[in-house]
């Protein structure tokens, strides 16, 4: 029996299905893509760019840097439409940005994001996720200030 898996052979984690063109866009040797389906590996601590169930393409065989990936550099890109790099995650605004660059001249993101779909979502999950983590840290400063007050009040 043949089951056609969707999974990351890597991570477990189940990939998006990519269209042939997107893969011809970022692959190195284009030789090596096959009529298969292949899907995109979204989890950035996993090496697996693209895979089916025969085959997989990692991080050195694509021939850009996948800036949504951890081992990427800061200059990786994020946004491939419009450029911006993973260094720019912490610009304020910068989906608002995008979005009204989206809105003024459109998007490929088809061919230039490796995952073949819009940055956006992804680049808002990341922005959320740092806003809340520097919150986390803000609060536990305050807390920890907190406790040695108290501390200092109990000494005196
Ligand atoms: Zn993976």
């Amino acid at each position: 029996m043949f089951f056609f898996t969707s999974k990351c052979p890597l991570c477990k984690q189940k990939g998006q299905k990519v269209n042939s063109e997107t893969m011809l866009h970022h692959v190195k040797d284009i030789s090596k893509i096959s009529d298969a389906t292949y899907f995109y590996c979204s989890t950035p601590s996993c090496d697996i760019v693209y895979f089916n169930n025969t085959e997989i393409f990692n991080t050195s065989m694509i021939n850009k840097e996948v800036g949504l990936k951890d081992s990427s550099s800061q200059q990786a890109l994020v946004c491939y439409c419009y450029n911006y790099a993973k260094s720019s995650l912490d610009t304020i605004g910068l989906s608002e940005k995008i979005e009204i660059r989206m809105n003024n001249y459109g998007s490929r993101c088809d061919t230039r994001h490796p995952a073949g779909e819009c940055c956006l979502p992804q680049i808002k999950q990341i922005v959320q996720e740092k806003l809340i983590s520097k919150e986390k840290k803000k609060k536990s400063i305050r807390e920890d200030m907190l406790r040695l007050k108290e501390k200092q009040a109990l000494e005196n």
